[in-house]
């Protein structure tokens, strides 16, 4: 845990008992803070207090004592509409922040080297935050890892010299951290989301924005450029006298990182040199794994990684559990199945992705639907050799690829796995994938999305022939 000595002796509120408001809890208390914490949820508030944190209604608080409130991101901050914290905290004029602006103002008091390698984009963060502490680590670095991914930030490691931390965050704790300002800001992609809780596409990018316009002083701002808005956003940062590294998985630049086929290229001034080879690397199969990959690499050559050691790093690159994970491999008469596992695509936008990362598919899919359905997925659609549906939304999935992909309605995952197994062994293909990427939630037959990948991997893995990777 990272001590918050920062507040030291001054009264905290906070708001939000979850994982990372109760580790935010303990990190001000360890370094001297009063705090008073509570939560909406009588359940969490009783957790809480089991811990050793002082709970209490912040409604009854006296607010003239307090220096800060500390939000947990889930809260809302401005949309649909303000928390009763953060209209009481406004009226009492007290400010609001999170436990990534705590980490910060903590980082600058210790006055420690320790780089902050910050990752943000609307689709990726996890995947380029584990890629890039995997690089750094088997290179050798001390790495701390967290954020929005596994660890929360003030749950890491407490500052050490050389101590390197690589932190997703989302656009939530970017909203609650005014003055995170990362040696390495990393912006992967920007499309609407989460536009709930930031009311308009503006603000939302404005946001994602702040994490690469503000980083330190000789810190370098990495910017994926395959959409429109981060595009602006670079341009805008670069105005101002930022250095901007440009990524692109679509178009060789003149400037900056690209995917060229398999290869990632650096180019200074129109001059290009190859830094990084994909081909092979199953972990990071497809386009949107090249953007994530190539802004690893963009961000290592920034810290001055030498690039044997990147090569060396991003073949040994495990990949994420549930996104597009291959967990088995069988060999058949004519080749191998390759079992993978991308229970996290919850919807079509992220099973389109792997998709679009094989040729010939034996595909699992269905759950709890969500709005729009698969109709989107159409041009994959010669790539499915055949569909096993299971879940809720058997019924119309089945009705949108009815006459132009074959497929079995299931029902359940355990069946799927067989009917495609057989199949897949029986295609005569020499590489073919069973792929479990369902395109809705997991709600109606499992509790999240982690809980129906480890069925999918336990059932793979209990298969005769296969094995596991
Ligand atoms: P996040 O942490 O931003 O949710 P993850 O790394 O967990 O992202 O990836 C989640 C899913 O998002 C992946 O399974 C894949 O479908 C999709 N994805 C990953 N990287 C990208 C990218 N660079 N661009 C678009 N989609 C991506």
């Amino acid at each position: 845990m990272i001590p918050i000595t920062t507040f030291a002796g001054k009264t905290v509120a906070l708001f939000g008992l979850g994982g990372s408001g109760t580790v935010s809890a303990l990190a001000l208390m360890a370094g001297g803070a009063e705090v008073f914490a509570f939560d909406d949820s009588p359940a969490k508030v009783e957790q809480a207090r089991a811990q050793g944190i002082r709970t209490m209604d912040l409604t009854l608080l006296d607010w003239s004592t307090v220096s800060a409130l500390v939000l947990a991101p889930g809260v809302p901050l401005t949309h649909p509409t303000p928390h009763w914290s953060v209209a009481r905290a406004h009226k009492e004029g007290v400010e609001i922040i999170g436990d990534i602006e705590l980490l910060c103002r903590e980082r600058a008091a210790a006055g420690l080297d320790c780089p902050l390698i910050a990752i943000t984009g609307t689709n990726g963060k996890s995947t380029t935050t584990a890629l890039i502490a995997h690089l750094m680590k088997s290179a050798g670095a001390d790495v701390q890892m967290g954020g929005n991914i596994g660890i929360a930030a003030l749950g890491l490691e407490p500052f050490a010299d050389k101590r390197v931390y690589v932190l997703e965050v989302s656009s939530y704790q970017i909203d609650l951290a005014p003055s995170l300002r990362p040696t390495v800001g990393i912006m992967l992609n920007v499309s609407p989301d989460h536009l709930d809780r930031h009311g308009t596409m503006e603000n939302y990018v404005a946001l994602k924005t702040l994490l690469v316009a503000q980083v330190e002083e000789g810190g370098t701002a990495i910017i994926g450029v395959d959409d429109r808005y981060t595009r602006a956003a670079a341009d805008r940062i670069e105005r101002a006298g930022r250095k901007v590294v440009r990524v692109s998985v679509e178009a060789p630049l003149r400037d900056g990182f690209y995917a060229d086929g398999s290869r990632i290229v650096r180019a200074t001034e129109g001059k290009a040199y190859p830094v990084a080879q994909l081909a092979g690397i199953g972990s990071l199969r497809g386009a949107h794994n090249a953007q994530n990959a190539a802004c690893a690499v963009a961000a290592c050559v920034a810290l001055g990684m030498d690039l044997p050691d990147i090569q060396k790093g991003l073949v040994s690159f495990p990949g994420l559990a549930h996104r597009m994970q291959t967990i088995g491999t069988a060999k058949t008469a004519s080749g191998t199945v390759l079992y993978v596992n991308d229970s996290k695509a919850t919807n079509a936008d992220s099973t389109a992705k792997a998709l679009s990362s094989f040729p010939d598919i034996y595909w699992i899919a269905g759950g709890k639907p969500k709005a729009g359905g698969i109709e989107s997925l159409s041009e994959y659609w010669p790539r499915i050799r055949k569909a096993y549906l299971i879940g809720e939304a058997a019924d119309d999935f089945a009705k949108t690829l009815d006459g132009k992909v074959d497929y079995e309605i299931t029902g359940l995952l355990s069946l799927a796995v067989d009917s495609a197994t057989r199949d897949a062994e029986a295609s005569g293909l020499k590489e073919s994938v069973v792929l479990l990427s369902p395109a809705c939630a997991s709600f109606d037959q499992y509790p999240n999305f982690e809980v129906r990948g480890k069925a999918f991997h336990d059932l793979v893995l209990a298969l005769r022939g296969v094995t596991p990777i």
